[in-house]
């Protein structure tokens, strides 16, 4: 039977790198979005060598990361590979073969340098009108730490453990007070020594949690926190907030460092806001994010929250419910099903965190005929409020009455995160620390946002946009640099701006050039 056959490996054939590559493969979209990058300009380092060669250009190593990471290459000893046998990474770098050790050291020393270029990108996609910043909804995710469980604790754990070492120690005293025979004494003895050098080292990790004044402490990340990942499975890792805007789903702002999204919202909303300089936005969040506190400070900085409302935490008792109780803004009092008046002190008492006030009318409580039906407190009832209900009530009311609105949360944000995880493998982080787990999912989002165009765009409508950055780029360079020369050698950025018709993006990437 006849085959399709392939060539003679011994034959020399006349190709070019160029020719291994597609005309709308991803490398080719990295390749030009990495040269629109001012890289001084947002702090890309070269590592240099101490033998003194050249460093390679962060360019060169940045193209690297942004090709691997959207192709489950985000080892470095995956991506140093690659570059000696993935033709499109070759063609990328131009032959170039880095060290694992040179582009490891790369991304870990330019971890402010890759969130720069994160929200730099979001700048363009804003001056490209592919983001609006009207509409943004905000949601987290979990990936897991380079952190063991094991190596994770709290002090119901440390008790936990010095507990059982205790009563182990214990049994090995009374066994030793009923041994008679020499060799097994010597054996007790070390038994009881090993638990007590067992008991010193959680000793000392007590004391290093006391020091840290948190509630839990990883030994080999510290920075990494106990997350619920899914439902019940507990894990160490990060909680990685997001930020999507509604008008395409890209991404526009990242964060971590708290285990949950209960203080989230107004430090993200707050972020995007100001990345993408609009004077109102509207943020939409699940349950988790709906906290009083935070929904007061983004309707003070005209942030309209849409967080799905959480059921007042006094039901389900059988007894009168909060709603009947109706409450007088103008005067601050409330007033009861048998029509008594039920009012404040003023004093705003600390409860669990939540800055509460309370309301009371013992004396009408006391003779009340409903008191059965109303409360079990021998006191009479009384009511905390909240001094931030307002905006949770506020909040509650827009949710309600625009129910459509509401539901676009999912859409905007979910689909996203399935990616990653999924189909790019981020379920886990390869760095330790906030900063450096942040450069990953800085990269993450930069490939999110690259690939997305692509499918907004088309692959070779999104080349052309960045080709034309890059021509209008060294096509104004010729000028500035005759301007410089000439007449406005001590011009501000501003004077070029309005001088030039410049946008401040393309002033910032004039100025990486000088
Ligand atoms: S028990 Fe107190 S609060 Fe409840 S209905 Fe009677 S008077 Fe009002």
């Amino acid at each position: 039977m006849d085959f399709i056959k392939g060539l003679s490996r011994n034959q020399l054939q006349m190709v070019s790198f160029d020719q291994f590559v597609k005309q709308n493969s991803w490398a080719r979209v990295v390749d030009l979005f990495v040269d629109v990058l001012p890289l001084n300009e947002l702090g890309f380092k070269a590592t240099p060598s101490q033998e003194g060669r050249p460093p390679y250009h962060p360019g060169d190593l940045l193209k690297i990361y942004l090709y691997g990471y959207k192709n489950h290459l985000r080892s470095s000893r995956k991506l140093a590979h690659a570059c000696q046998v993935n033709m499109e990474v070759i063609w990328l770098v131009k032959g170039l073969k880095p060290s694992a050790r040179k582009i490891a050291y790369f991304r870990k020393n330019n971890a402010k340098a890759f969130k720069k270029a994160f929200r730099y990108f979001v700048g363009l996609l804003k001056e490209m009108n592919l983001v609006d910043g009207k509409t943004i909804a905000i949601d987290s995710f979990k990936i897991r730490a380079q952190n063991a469980s094991k190596n994770n604790f709290n002090q119901k754990k440390i008790d936990r453990h010095i507990k059982y070492i205790d009563d182990k120690i214990e049994a090995y005293q009374q066994q030793l007070e009923q041994e008679d025979i020499a060799d097994n004494q010597e054996e007790i003895n070390r038994k009881i020594n090993y638990q007590n050098s067992k008991k010193d080292n959680y000793t000392r990790i007590q004391k290093q949690l006391n020091e840290s004044g948190q509630t839990q402490i990883s030994l080999t990340d510290p920075d990494a926190r106990s997350v619920i990942l899914h439902k019940n499975i507990i894990n160490v890792g990060y909680c990685v907030q997001a930020g999507c805007d509604s008008k395409h789903n890209l991404f526009i702002n990242n964060d971590t460092g708290t285990v949950n999204d209960t203080h989230a919202l107004s430090p993200m909303a707050l972020d995007a806001k100001q990345l993408l300089k609009v004077n109102n936005i509207n943020v939409l969040t699940d349950k988790g994010y709906t906290t009083g506190k935070h929904i007061d400070i983004s309707t003070k900085n005209n942030i309209t929250t849409f967080s799905s409302p959480k059921a007042h935490s006094s039901q389900k008792n059988g007894l009168f419910d909060m709603q009947i109780f109706k409450y007088h803004k103008t005067q601050d009092y409330y007033t009861c099903p048998a029509n008594h008046t039920l009012k404040t002190n003023g004093t705003v008492y600390n409860k669990n965190n939540h800055k509460v006030k309370h309301y009371k009318n013992r004396l009408a409580c006391k003779t009340c005929e409903l008191r059965k039906q109303c409360t079990q407190n021998k006191n009479g009832r009384f009511i905390e409020r909240s001094i931030y209900q307002e905006a949770l009530e506020d909040n509650q009311k827009r949710v309600e009455s625009n129910p459509q609105y509401y539901k676009l949360r999912q859409q905007i944000t979910e689909h996203q995160f399935g990616t990653l995880k999924r189909q790019w493998g981020f379920t886990f982080t390869l760095m330790k620390g906030k900063n450096n787990v942040l450069s990953e999912v800085n990269l993450m989002m930069i490939c999110y946002n690259l690939r997305r165009l692509m499918s907004i765009l088309s692959p070779t409508d999104i080349k052309n946009r960045l080709k034309s950055l890059l021509h209008c780029f060294l096509g104004q360079n010729q000028l500035i640099r005759h301007c410089l020369n000439n007449f406005y050698l001590k011009l501000s950025a501003n004077s070029f701006e309005k001088k030039l018709k410049l946008s401040p993006l393309q002033v910032l990437q004039l100025a990486s050039i000088y």
